[in-house]
């Protein structure tokens, strides 16, 4: 009987840049191939094995009844189950739907909107208990392969409950926000990324959801003083996890 840890990978609403990611592991992925085998993964093998899986990772907001069916099943399915970027986390990108009315939606995609039974869309811990969350939009290759080794190890993940504003200091990155008064969610925005966006000379998007005690009202008030207009300060805070209560409330302040 094999010994490798069975690993499977679950599509939910999303755009496959996470799943992606995985593919682009594929040197990493190589020294492991005597350690994991994908037993179930669509996007890059034909056939697959049933279950049980030992991990299971889903990609993907859940959008539609149907999805809401297949994530129970991975989660009879898996023994970790892990949400696999911020649409599962915390809905992500489709989440910004969430705040218009369900037919407007529909009805600016589909000609004919009676087929579609779509419904707001959440992170995957809506419905089912999650044993992971790998933040990001994408997810972060370093965090991915840190998960696979540690559970293989039977190591937990490192906790980053700080901000990216941190991972920029430490890089010694200028801060955009203070040079050139852009918006960042930076202070805001849990870490795990390296600063990536302020380190390109951009500011942060706010991709990998709230870092701990996230003071969100007050990054909203600070880009008011910027001169943002309340529409666009509520579409930050709402670009990727405006479902969490940290950025609600950021959502909310102005
Ligand atoms: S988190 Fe971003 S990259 Fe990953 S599936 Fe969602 S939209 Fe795509
Ligand atoms: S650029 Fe953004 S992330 Fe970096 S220190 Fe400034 S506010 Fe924080
Ligand atoms: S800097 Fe912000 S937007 Fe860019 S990758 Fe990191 S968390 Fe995401």
């Amino acid at each position: 009987m094999s010994t490798k840890l069975k690993v499977s990978v679950y599509k939910l609403s999303s755009c496959a840049g996470c799943q992606l990611e995985f593919l682009n592991l594929e040197p990493v992925l190589l020294d492991l191939v005597g350690a994991i085998e994908f037993s179930y993964f669509p996007m890059a093998r034909r056939r697959y094995e049933p279950g049980p899986y030992d991990i299971g990772f889903v990609e993907g907001a859940v959008t539609c009844g149907e999805e809401i069916e297949r994530l129970k099943k991975a989660r009879q399915e898996c023994r970790i189950l892990v949400a696999l970027g911020s649409c599962a986390c915390y809905g992500g990108l489709p989440s910004i739907k969430n705040w218009t009315p369900e037919r407007v939606i529909v009805s600016r995609v589909y000609e004919n909107s009676s087929l579609i039974h779509s419904i707001k869309a959440y992170g995957i811990d809506e419905y089912v208990q999650v044993d992971a969350y790998l933040k990001g939009c994408p997810v972060n290759k370093d965090e991915l392969v840190e998960f696979i080794k540690g559970t293989l190890l039977g190591i937990r993940p490192r906790l980053r409950p700080h901000s990216v504003c941190v991972e920029c200091k430490l890089n010694e990155y200028e801060c955009i926000s203070v040079i050139k008064r852009e918006p960042c969610m930076g202070p805001v925005t849990t870490a795990g990324c390296g600063a990536l966006c302020p380190s390109r000379g951009k500011a942060c998007d706010g991709c990998r959801g709230p870092a701990n005690d996230a003071n969100a009202e007050s990054l909203a008030r600070t880009f008011s003083e910027y001169g943002l207009h309340r529409s666009d300060i509520v579409r930050r805070f709402r670009k990727f996890a405006g479902l969490t209560q940290e950025f609600s409330r950021g959502a909310d302040a102005v």
